[in-house]
């Protein structure tokens, strides 16, 4: 095709969209093609700003028409940077993010670009939530097509447990709901497979009663004591109601306003969550994490529950360098609690911290079969975060994250979280062991709905990359 051919379809496609349609050499194409993690510098042919379904429908035919590969952006907070691509065409729902709710019938209908601090914003109104993620910025669609792990997992479960119905614009332009009385199969792999089956142009969530105001918990302790203050977590869990959901973070996390100039720059250990009860309640169940030993500093208070939803957004700025892996754990081992502390120490990043979430309570309780979501197992799961400035550090920081994942291995099955998934290393042996039996499953849905993987780059059972 000629150059005044593609030019000429690029224009018709133009005035036919209701949305922006931006195009290299436009004066917002950098700014349009930017995701939060600055690592990623991907330049696509041509980015579809979508108003609505129809603009969606418009560019899934367009890039099948003109033979595009696809990347869909939702709140761009993929750490691989799968909500661009070179050389392709980006659909980005980034303008689509209404949200309806409905406090009678406790749903909530959201559009496939809202974030999460779109959805508390409108569902708190009636003093309702559903599982989102630990950070407001992130968006609804990539963390729930990948399963969803947040402050209310324990006693909700994941952001996909709580799917009722699914609005997807598939590859051969057909909108489709899926629930379980239609699509019954695109509903189960849509719900923690990863996406890569069509376009998300709304969820329809189940909504419950959670705050105003939530009982938290955000204390830290000296970085020598975190052997000793993980194994106190683990009989903490052990024992705890699954109203209480909570993860423990490892690092230095050097924040001026918080800690004191003696140990702003020391390891800290810090134990972050909440109860999704009462909060007198909630303040009894959480006072033994505050007591695990000596602490360093304590924030621990009742909040608005937007409020604790908000608390860890601006230690994620837009643009700063991040590479992220993450492992199921088999437990929290005497061993495992010793390379836990070992690989937070040697963080060549401050801003870096070993993550340990807890899962089960309500996690647990959905049958492995009723989702393709793979992470059901497991009592723990383990994040290792590289948070950076410097490009220079680049090569340290992503060793630093490899050799700790291949050390940890030995406390797990290999399986991993797929939202948290550095590069795209580890191909499809990786997708397979944590998939395990889902994996077949999901590549017949591939082959059903997307058989060209015009939805190629998310993280997917076919996934090319
Ligand atoms: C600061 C931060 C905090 C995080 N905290 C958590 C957490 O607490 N819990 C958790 O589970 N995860 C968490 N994550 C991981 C997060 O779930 C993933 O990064 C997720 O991919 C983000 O979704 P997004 O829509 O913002 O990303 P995007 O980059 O826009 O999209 C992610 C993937 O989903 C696809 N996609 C996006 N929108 C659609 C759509 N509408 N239809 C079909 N496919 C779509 C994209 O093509 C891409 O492959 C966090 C990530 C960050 C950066």
């Amino acid at each position: 095709m000629t150059q005044s051919t593609i030019d000429e379809q690029i224009e018709q496609f133009r005035t036919g969209e209701y949305g922006d349609v931006i195009r290299p050499g436009d004066a917002d194409y950098d700014d349009a093609r930017a995701v939060w993690n600055g690592m990623i510098d991907a330049y696509p042919k041509l980015i579809a700003r979508c108003r609505g379904t129809a603009d969606v429908i418009r560019a899934v035919e367009f890039a099948c028409e003109n033979d595009l590969r696809v990347a869909v952006r939702g709140g761009g907070h993929n750490v691989a940077g799968t909500a661009v691509c070179d050389d392709g065409l980006v659909i980005d729902l980034s303008e689509m993010r209404g949200v309806w709710v409905d406090p009678e019938e406790r749903t909530a209908w959201i559009q496939g670009g809202a974030t999460w601090a779109d959805v508390d914003h409108e569902t708190q109104a009636f003093g309702l939530a559903t599982p989102g993620g630990v950070v407001s910025k992130t968006g609804v669609a990539g963390l729930t097509l990948g399963g969803g792990i947040g402050h209310l997992r324990c006693k909700y479960g994941l952001s996909c447990d709580n799917l009722r119905s699914v609005d997807v614009v598939t590859a051969d332009g057909r909108y489709l709901t899926a629930s379980t009385d239609e699509n019954e199969e695109l509903f189960w792999g849509l719900r923690g497979g990863g996406g890569g089956l069509g376009v998300v142009t709304g969820f329809e969530f189940e909504l419950h009663p959670v705050g105003p105001e939530v009982a938290t918990c955000f204390v830290l302790y000296p970085g020598e004591r975190a052997a000793e203050c993980l194994r106190a977590y683990r009989e903490y869990v052990s024992t705890a109601s699954d109203d209480v959901t909570t993860l423990s973070s490892t690092g230095v996390m050097p924040d001026e306003e918080l800690f004191a100039d003696d140990v702003v720059d020391d390891l800290k250990i810090g134990f972050l969550g909440c109860y999704a009860g009462s909060p007198e309640d909630g303040e009894e169940a959480l006072a033994p994490l505050r007591e695990l030993d000596e602490p360093i500093a304590d924030f621990s208070a009742t909040l608005p529950y937007v409020e604790f939803q908000q608390i860890l957004d601006e230690d994620y700025p837009d643009g700063m360098r991040y590479y992220w892996k993450s492992l199921y754990l088999d437990g929290l081992t005497e061993s495992a609690i010793e390379r836990i502390c070992y690989w937070a120490e040697t963080a060549p990043s401050p801003l870096s911290t070993v993550d340990v979430w807890e899962l089960g309570g309500a996690v647990m309780d959905v049958d492995l079969e009723d989702s393709a979501f793979a992470g059901r197992h497991a009592p723990f799961l383990l994040g290792i975060e590289a948070n950076w400035e410097d490009p220079a550090n680049d090569d340290a920081n992503i060793e630093w994250v490899r050799d700790c994942i291949a050390d940890m291995r030995q406390f797990s099955d290999g399986s991993f979280y797929l939202n948290f998934p550095g590069f795209f290393e580890g191909g499809e042996a990786a997708l397979q062991t944590t998939f395990g039996p889902a994996y077949e499953r999901l590549i017949a849905l591939k082959d059903e709905y997307d058989p060209a993987a015009l939805f190629s780059l998310n993280r997917d059972a076919k996934s090319t990359n």
